[in-house]
């Protein structure tokens, strides 16, 4: 038999555990930085030295972070569900834990790009990146990232992937990254929609949300097992 389609929206959060801080939990601070001094657009014209800085250590604290039980319940419900996982982190846990279809809305830590042509990018050799290297059309070489004030390709591929969802979760996400958070508008109508998050998050009415206020190493497995018990009614 055909298996259900799940699409999981992940945020920060699912990577909480993992050692990976979120920001907005942060009060807007990203491992101590303003996060529009090391996430924008603007912030890469006026201090690329920085965001290099930045993001090199972010690539180093990353290669020491595990997947957490999270990640590899995601990954273990492709036995009983289709699942793609959208995921606005820019850490590759998912793909470590064994999830086999990730799209990435906003970007690739261990990738870099042109800061020409954000199209042209690479697989990073180790976790550094230097002002003076260059992409093959002669530009400097920048993270692979979606900062603010940026558009976001991925979003319509993602789109698509919520229109044809049978279940769709929320997890880790404040749904208040833009356009993210409209993923949600696109899921269809009366499907079972689960947020999981240990604060309340504000979901667009129409859904039956099951609200699972766990922490995500812990509601993300409870949350499988309730999805497949409705399987098992008849969802
Ligand atoms: P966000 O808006 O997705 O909010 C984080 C959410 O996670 C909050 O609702 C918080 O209550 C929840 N949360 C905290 N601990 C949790 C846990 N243990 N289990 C489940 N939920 C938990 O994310 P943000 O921090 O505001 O970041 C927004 C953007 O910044 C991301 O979309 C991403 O592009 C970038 N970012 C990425 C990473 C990463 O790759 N791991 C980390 C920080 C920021």
């Amino acid at each position: 038999m055909k298996k259900k389609h799940l699409v999981v929206l992940t945020g920060a959060g699912v990577s909480a555990e993992s050692g990976i801080r979120t920001f907005r939990d942060a009060d807007g601070l990203w491992e101590e930085y303003p996060v529009q001094e090391v996430a924008s657009i603007e912030a890469w014209h006026r201090n690329p030295e920085l965001m290099q800085e930045f993001y090199n250590a972010r690539r180093k604290q990353l290669v020491k972070a595990e997947p957490n039980a999270a990640h590899y319940a995601l990954a273990e419900a492709e036995k009983y569900f289709e699942v793609d996982i959208i995921t606005q982190n820019i850490d590759n846990l998912h793909e470590r834990a064994g999830s086999t279809r990730v799209l990435h809305l906003h970007g690739e830590l261990m990738k870099c790009c042109s800061s020409r042509d954000t199209s042209l990018v690479y697989e990073m050799e180790g976790c550094e990146l230097k002002m003076g290297q260059l992409a093959e059309d002669g530009s400097q070489l920048r993270p692979f990232i979606v900062w603010f004030g940026e558009s976001v390709p991925n979003m319509v591929p993602a789109c698509e992937l919520v229109q044809r969802a049978d279940f769709f979760a929320v997890v880790g996400s404040s749904l208040a990254v833009y356009p993210a958070a409209s993923l949600v508008h696109y899921a269809p109508s009366g499907i079972p929609l689960y947020v999981v998050d240990p604060k309340p998050v504000s979901v667009p009415g129409g859904f039956q949300v099951e609200f699972i206020e766990q922490k995500a190493s812990e509601g993300v497995p409870f949350m499988i097992e309730r999805m497949r018990a409705k399987l098992q009614e008849g969802a």
